[in-house]
């Protein structure tokens, strides 16, 4: 069975064609400038080609990929594509697993998009270019918040007037959950058993550190927002909340505006004042930058507090897992971060830890908790989520 894995942003389109259940990838690809130019890249049989061309809109950009579908032999008619799974990132507190969509769903999401404004709009941009040029396949929402839905009551409540968790839905939400969730079922595939308790690290340029019991999110270090929890390339993580209203105050901003300087101006690149873009902190290091050195020890502080603070709450840990850009590349950001987790019996195998984006133990056979980098593969958890809901 066909399945085409989606992953639209407001100008992007982001695909991979699957063969189900053999979870095999026919094509894959990427629509870039949408709505402004216009350029796609497709990837067929270990090649990759680009072309130019003017792509109004997310309808346009799947018109043109179900020709290129047709035009490579990847699928004789579109009839062929069983399922649209479709990243969609925030679902509230209606949807704890994938769902397929209907009117009720695609009116939900247009809810929660006050909570992702950039995010939502995108992904049900996405939604009605596929369901208007696919006619027969049958649509799925995968949502970024789904896996962390299990979390309890008194990890997900923030510690302000509880009305408003009821009222304004004010909560901890969580995020890169399809992520959090293939690389935990992944781990427990390596562990061989389900009942383990898991610390993954999806470390990238937006991250979030997850505690995993049983194979059920516990907590997570996102929130409300994706702008919460460890420090990240532009993002802030966790701050004290009254500096936002005291600067406001001080440089007469408005919340748009701070919220831009919050999401877009801090994290590495507002403590380097160099980059967002780890490999480039890791060069300025080098180089004798000591604003790269600080912004460097504090992404790794950051990381470990939260690793620490979940290895207490979980009573433990069987594993811990890192993925995404930083977390499978960083080859020092691990050895860093490892390295200061000595106190719980944690040791780094320096050798085993040099490899980038493959999967691999990377702890001792001494070291008291094992660390592993498993690449994720956040297309693949949408094919398969879409394949168990129609087949
Ligand atoms: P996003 O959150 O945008 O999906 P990614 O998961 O692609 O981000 O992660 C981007 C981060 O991964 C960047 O900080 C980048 O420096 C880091 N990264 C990617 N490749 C490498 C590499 N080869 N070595 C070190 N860091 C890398």
């Amino acid at each position: 069975m066909k399945i085409l894995s989606v992953n639209a942003g407001s100008s992007s389109l982001k695909f991979q064609l699957f063969l189900m259940p053999e979870e095999k990838v026919l094509i894959s690809g990427l629509f870039e400038r949408i709505g402004i130019d216009g350029s796609y890249t497709i990837k067929l049989n270990g090649e990759k080609v680009t072309k130019e061309t003017l792509l109004a809109n997310h309808e346009v950009a799947f018109n043109i990929l179900m020709k290129e579908l047709i035009d490579n032999n990847v699928v004789s008619s579109l009839d062929e594509i069983k399922a649209v799974g479709h990243r969609v990132v925030q679902g509230g507190d209606y949807y704890d697993k994938s769902v397929i969509i209907d009117d009720e769903v695609i009116s939900r999401i247009e809810e929660m998009s006050v909570l992702a404004p950039l995010h939502n709009p995108a992904g049900l941009t996405g939604i009605k270019a596929s369901m208007s040029v696919i006619k027969n396949a049958i649509n799925v929402a995968v949502f970024d918040t789904a896996f962390h839905q299990t979390m309890p009551e008194e990890n997900y409540v923030y510690a302000l007037p509880y009305e408003w968790n009821k009222e304004y839905k004010i909560r901890k939400y969580g995020y890169h959950g399809t992520s959090h969730k293939y690389v935990s079922e992944r781990i427990n595939q390596i562990l061989g058993r389900d009942n383990t308790r898991v610390i993954t690290c999806h470390l990238g340029n937006g991250s979030s550190i997850s505690a995993v019991k049983d194979g059920k999110c516990v907590n997570t270090s996102m929130g409300l927002t994706p702008t919460a929890g460890v420090i990240m390339g532009t993002r802030c993580g966790d701050v004290d909340a009254t500096i936002i209203t005291y600067m406001m105050d001080k440089l007469n901003m408005s919340t748009k505006e701070i919220e831009n300087v919050m999401n877009k101006e801090s994290g590495l690149l507002g403590i380097s004042g160099v980059s967002n873009d780890s490999r480039d902190i890791v060069d300025g290091i080098e180089n004798g930058n000591s604003r790269c050195l600080l912004a460097q020890k504090m992404l790794v502080n950051s990381i470990v507090s939260y690793i620490a603070k979940y290895y207490v709450e979980l009573g433990g840990a069987d594993a811990i897992v890192f993925t995404a850009g930083i977390g499978e590349n960083s080859i020092v950001t691990r050895r860093d971060v490892i390295n200061k987790l000595g106190a719980l019996g944690i040791k780094l195998d320096e050798e085993a830890n040099d490899i980038r984006s493959i999967e691999r133990l990377i702890t001792t056979s001494d070291s008291k908790v094992p660390c592993y980098v498993i690449p994720t593969n956040e297309e693949l958890m949408i094919a398969k989520d879409s394949y168990n809901l129609i087949k």
